[in-house]
């Protein structure tokens, strides 16, 4: 998830305990990351991005979830866009969803740009390092250390991240 509008940092904490109610086990969440705007309008401010682990009722599909992620967004304030990336309350994508594959407009699984990006791969790796995106022979640690832009990410610190007890990753 990220977010580069208004009150990042409690959007975030809130999304994560809306997302809490998602999960049948405690989510897992990563550590903080503040990220520079990657493919964003010109002077677009930093985002926190933080990745969560759900597992989820077995009655959820993908599609179902990616229904609840939106009407999530749209509760924390995100607006319909009208410029390519432009600053966000709140972003929830899916990354991931099982080994589930899908290739529709509504829905890209894995998501598309995942492999590339180190604000998800890093923390992404914090969740588990060895993960493997469906289809990916590489691992997200050997993913993010090819990513160009690595040093852009940076932990928000420590003492905000003390949220959620489950979070992992230092
Ligand atoms: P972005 O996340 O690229 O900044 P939006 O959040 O506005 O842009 O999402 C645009 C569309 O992307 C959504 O309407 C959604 O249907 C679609 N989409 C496709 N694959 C995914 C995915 N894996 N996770 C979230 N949204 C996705
Ligand atoms: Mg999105």
């Amino acid at each position: 998830m990220g977010s580069n509008l208004g009150d990042s940092l409690s959007t975030i904490l809130l999304a994560i305990g809306a997302l809490e109610k998602l999960s049948v086990t405690p989510l897992k969440s990563s550590r903080f990351y503040s990220t520079k705007p990657v493919d964003c309008p010109l002077g677009s401010p930093d985002f926190i991005n933080v990745a969560v682990h759900l597992t989820v009722s077995s009655e959820e599909t993908p599609e179902s979830l990616l229904i609840k992620l939106q009407a999530i967004e749209k509760s924390l304030g995100r607006q319909l866009k009208t410029i390519h990336n432009e600053a966000r309350s709140l972003d929830l994508d899916l990354i991931l969803f099982g080994n589930e594959i899908r290739n529709s407009p509504q829905l890209t699984l894995p998501h598309p740009r995942a492999h590339f990006r180190a604000f998800v791969l890093t923390p992404l790796a914090d969740l588990d390092p060895d993960l493997r995106l469906t289809g990916m022979n590489e691992t997200v640690r050997a993913l993010k250390q090819k990513c160009s832009d690595v040093e852009l990410v940076t932990i928000v610190s420590n003492s905000q991240a003390d949220y959620p007890k489950n979070r992992i990753g230092g």
